[in-house]
Formats: C-alpha cells, sequence, structure tokens
C-alpha cells in the first residue's frame, strides 16, 4: 500500500515525537521513554511519541491546578467564547484531523471527517453554549427559627484526569474535555497509547485559537503508568475513563484511596433487534452500521442481531451479499468501505474469538479471514457473521470488539426482550419495527443506556451517552455530563 501523506502532516508527524503538552510547552518524558506509533493499515512508524509516567504527570496536574485558579473565575461568557473559538478552530482543521485519525487508527477517511471530527467541532460548540447556562435554584426552606434563603450553585471540581480509549480518539477525548472546561475545571488527558496523534494536534488548535496555557494538558503513555498515575494523584478531584471494563475495575480500586469521583464507559455487548414487520432493507443496512462501522470496534456495536424467525432467511441474504462486497483497504483510499483494526494484538484477539466461535459449534458464513496481497501488511480482517449462535456461546456473550455479527433467531417479543437483556452490560440497543406500539414498548423494556429505534451508530452532542449494569456509570453528551463535572453548594442566608 501506497500512501502519500500531505507534506503538512509529514511536518508534524515529525515534530509529535516526545510530545507531553503541559501548560503552553511540548516536552519528553522526564525519563526520555518514548515509544513509536504506526499505521495499522500499512505497519509504517507515523512517529515517536514520549512515554509519560507519574513524573509526567504529576508535572501536568501542577500545571492544571495553578490554571484551574485562573480558568475557574473567568466570567462564564469568556470561557464560553474560548470553546467556540476552538469550534470553529477545529472545523477549520477538520480535514487536517480526519487525515490524522484515518492514518493512527485506520478507519476510513469518510468516517473520520463526517462521524469523529464533525462530531467533535459540535460537541465543543454544544459545551460552549452551556457555560452561561449553568444556573443554581432558590428552595423553599423551613427553618426550625426565623426565615433564611437558600440557594444552590454549581461549582467546577478542579483538576480532571481524561483517560480514553483508541476507538475514536479525537471524538471521546473532545467529549470529555469540553463539557469539563465548560463547567470550569481544568483538564490532564491521558489518550490512549495507540492512538496519541490528533489529540497532541487538538491542543496545539486550540492554544492557537485562545485557550490558556495549563487549562488542557496532555501526557501520553502507557495505562499502567501515565494513567494509573492520574488514578492515583490525590489532587485530581475526577477521571472520566472510557475504556474496557477489565480497565474500569481496575480504575474503581485504584480510585478508592483519594475518594475519587469517577465517570465509567466501559464495554458492550449490544442486542439489535429485528421485528417481522421491520422495513427489512433498512434494518438490514443498519444491522451492517450498526456492527461494521469502525471495523466493529465500537463500544455500542450491535454485535448481538436478534431476528425474528419468519424474516431470518430474508434478511440473512441480503447480509451476506453485502458484507462480501465490503470492500476492504487504507482508509486514505477513495474506494475503502473498511479499514484494518488498530493493532496487530487486536486482530489476534478478535481471531480468537473467530476460533472459539466456531470450536462451540456456531457457523460461520463468510469473513473472518486475513486479506493477503498489498493488505498482508496491515491488521486487516474481512467481515464476519456467525448464524447458528446460542446465547450461552463466547461469541454472544463476550465484547469481541471487532468486525463479527453473531446472528441469532427468536420467535416473540417477550422472549426477544428477554434475551436481549440477558447480557452483563447493557450500554445500547436497536429495535427494527413499523409498529409504534412496539418500538415504544420495548424500548422501554430494554436495559440499555441508549435505545436507536429504526436507526444505529447515531450520536448527538445533546443526547446522553452511556451505560446500565456493567457497561459502566455516569454519562458522557448532553447536560448530564456537564452536571457530572460539577459539585453543588447550597447557601443558607438568614433572613
Ligand atoms: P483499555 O481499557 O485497554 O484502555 C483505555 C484507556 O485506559 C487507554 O488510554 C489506556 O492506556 C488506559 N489504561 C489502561 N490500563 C490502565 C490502568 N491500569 N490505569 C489507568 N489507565 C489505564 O481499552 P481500549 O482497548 O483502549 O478500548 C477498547 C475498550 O473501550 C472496549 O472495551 C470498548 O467497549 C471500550 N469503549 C467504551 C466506550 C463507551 O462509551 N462505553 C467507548 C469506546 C470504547
Amino acid at each position: 500500500l501506497s500512501i502519500d501523506i500531505p507534506e503538512t502532516l509529514q511536518t508534524f508527524l515529525r515534530g509529535a515525537s516526545a510530545s507531553i503538552v503541559i501548560g503552553a510547552d511540548k516536552l519528553g518524558a522526564a525519563d526520555g521513554a518514548e515509544a513509536v506509533t504506526t499505521d495499522p493499515a500499512t505497519g509504517a512508524v507515523l512517529a515517536t511519541i514520549a512515554a509519560g509516567g507519574p513524573i509526567d504527570v504529576a508535572r501536568a496536574v501542577d500545571a492544571a491546578s495553578e490554571a484551574f485558579e485562573h480558568w475557574r473565575r473567568l466570567s462564564p461568557a469568556a470561557r464560553g467564547r474560548i470553546l467556540l473559538d476552538v469550534a470553529d478552530a477545529i472545523e477549520a482543521h477538520a480535514e487536517e484531523l480526519a487525515t490524522l485519525e484515518t492514518l493512527d487508527n485506520g478507519k476510513p477517511l469518510t468516517e473520520s471527517l463526517y462521524i469523529d471530527i464533525g462530531l467533535v467541532s459540535q460537541i465543543w460548540r454544544y459545551f460552549g453554549g452551556w457555560t452561561t447556562k449553568l444556573g443554581g435554584q432558590t428552595l423553599p426552606v423551613s427553618p426550625p427559627v426565623g426565615e433564611a434563603l437558600v440557594y444552590t450553585q454549581r461549582e467546577p471540581l478542579g483538576v480532571i484526569g481524561a483517560i480514553v480509549p483508541w476507538n475514536f480518539p479525537l471524538l471521546i477525548a473532545s467529549w470529555k474535555v469540553a463539557p469539563a472546561l465548560a463547567a470550569g475545571n481544568t483538564v490532564v488527558l491521558k489518550p490512549s497509547e495507540h492512538t496519541s496523534l490528533t489529540a497532541l494536534r487538538l491542543i496545539e488548535i486550540a492554544l492557537e485559537a485562545g485557550l490558556p496555557p495549563g487549562v488542557l494538558n496532555m501526557v501520553t503513555g502507557l495505562g499502567s503508568s501515565a494513567g494509573q498515575a492520574l488514578i492515583e494523584d490525590p489532587r485530581v478531584a475526577k477521571v472520566s475513563f472510557t475504556g474496557s471494563t477489565e480497565t474500569g475495575r481496575r480504575i474503581i480500586t485504584a480510585s478508592a484511596p483519594s475518594i475519587k469521583k469517577l465517570t465509567l464507559e466501559l464495554g458492550g455487548k449490544s442486542a439489535n433487534i429485528v421485528f417481522p414487520d421491520a422495513d427489512l432493507k433498512a434494518a438490514a443496512q443498519g444491522a451492517l452500521a450498526a456492527i461494521f462501522l469502525n471495523q466493529g470496534q465500537v463500544c455500542c456495536a450491535g454485535s448481538r442481531l436478534f431476528v425474528h424467525r419468519d424474516v431470518r432467511d430474508e434478511l440473512l441474504a441480503e447480509l451476506e451479499t453485502a458484507t462480501r462486497a465490503i470492500e476492504l483497504g487504507h482508509g486514505l483510499d477513495d474506494s475503502t468501505e473498511m479499514g484494518p483494526l488498530v493493532s496487530a494484538t487486536q486482530r489476534d484477539r478478535v481471531e480468537g474469538f473467530l476460533r472459539a466461535g466456531t470450536q462451540e459449534g456456531a457457523t460461520l458464513l463468510c469473513g473472518g479471514q486475513r486479506p493477503g496481497g498489498a493488505l498482508s501488511h496491515g491488521h486487516f480482517l474481512t467481515p464476519a457473521i456467525f448464524t447458528d449462535v446460542d446465547d450461552a456461546m463466547t461469541i454472544a456473550t463476550e465484547e469481541i470488539f471487532g468486525p463479527v455479527l453473531s446472528v441469532l433467531t427468536f420467535d416473540d417479543e417477550a422472549e426477544a426482550v428477554r434475551r436481549a437483556n440477558a447480557s452483563a452490560y447493557g450500554l445500547a440497543a436497536g429495535v427494527w419495527t413499523d409498529d409504534l406500539k412496539r418500538a415504544h414498548r420495548v424500548a422501554r423494556e430494554l436495559q440499555a443506556g441508549t435505545v436507536w429505534v429504526n436507526l444505529y451508530n447515531v450520536l448527538d452532542p445533546a443526547a446522553p451517552f452511556g451505560g446500565y449494569k456493567a457497561s459502566g456509570y455516569g454519562r458522557d453528551l448532553g447536560e448530564e455530563s456537564l452536571l457530572g463535572f460539577t459539585q453543588t453548594k447550597s447557601v443558607w442566608i438568614g433572613l
């Protein structure tokens, strides 16, 4: 695969080496440690990145603590203006950021541009608009003696640690950083060691757009080193984390000594249910988008497709034909519909699930192969569909985080809901039906933080996103995420 990297990006990539951002400074790790980040479609090295550790995190928290004293006192209008300017600057750099995201993560450029970066600027704009609307309440209280007035105010928490994964690197970083800053907090961001580049570029862009130094800092490096240090630092008031359920459990334990507040967005095994009264063409397209977007590396992927027995054969025929036609390639190639998995480790993991599926008795209808030729140097896997899947099989219970769809058959509505809910996770669910009453009834019964009816994998800055059960707690996006970066004070005035 030969891909031309634009000259401006080549300059950025050369300069990305040793790239912890503290205040306005780009630094190397205190101990000089570095790691390379590669293009998952070719295996080529893109840049070297500083592998930060506890000393770097402590410095970043120093900078964020100092900046907090100024940032929290800035008028809401002034804070909002800066976030809106950052949104404009992101929009002006959208193509560059999308190209960088595709190089680092592998996803097709159209996805990077229209889903990831498109939403990123909207998110900064949405939360920029909230700074002037974060009000409190006046409360009718009845003290035992005399009279009093009580009002509440929303105050920022202080320094926020944001720890994000590699599947939507800039999008998830933004949906944590923007509301945290809007509420008056300052941030230390720890991107995934696999995909640090767009976050690094974002900070440069934000500083140019007028974000004061120290308000947003970043320490690149491993979760076990930089991430752990961020959780253990007692000066960090809250950690907002997105990643695996396993890491989430570790974070809960490590945060206990400092009683840190947490928002945890964890894994999923989302059910997507197709009823016989659905528009089957739309359901087939929706089921494919639900599982194969971003090579299936989506926390809310519709990885368990429940299809009513009456429409199973027709739907499966559509799915198989469309899946076999999906074009794999480098994300910067115009004809590419699906890129590589993010790393060799991730591909190996997904292959382990493919083997488990077959061993446990499911039928691999198509896909699950490593393509040869020009794609053999990247971490590609052809998109896979399993049929004859049983609810208890590994591929029906565990998060695969790859392009693997499990198709299950059901006979009635109550059964579909019961089996959809029989999961440790509860991040999202999909419902395909033209029956209005059924749509609302099933949406109400599903145990999931997001239910999509007749669409899937659509997000908006205004709509809260997060999990039930082992998919985590707290919410990203919407007013709810903003409030999660505040604490409430009740002020009593004796009258
Ligand atoms: P991961 O848990 O391995 O890593 C996520 C982040 O945590 C990375 O930045 C990593 O460096 C850091 N980390 C790892 N160990 C740590 C530790 N001990 N202390 C502190 N930080 C640590 O997850 P991943 O492989 O990057 O991402 C895939 C997972 O993320 C999947 O399980 C997916 O479902 C989940 N995810 C969830 C959502 C959501 O909103 N619920 C969104 C995207 C991804």
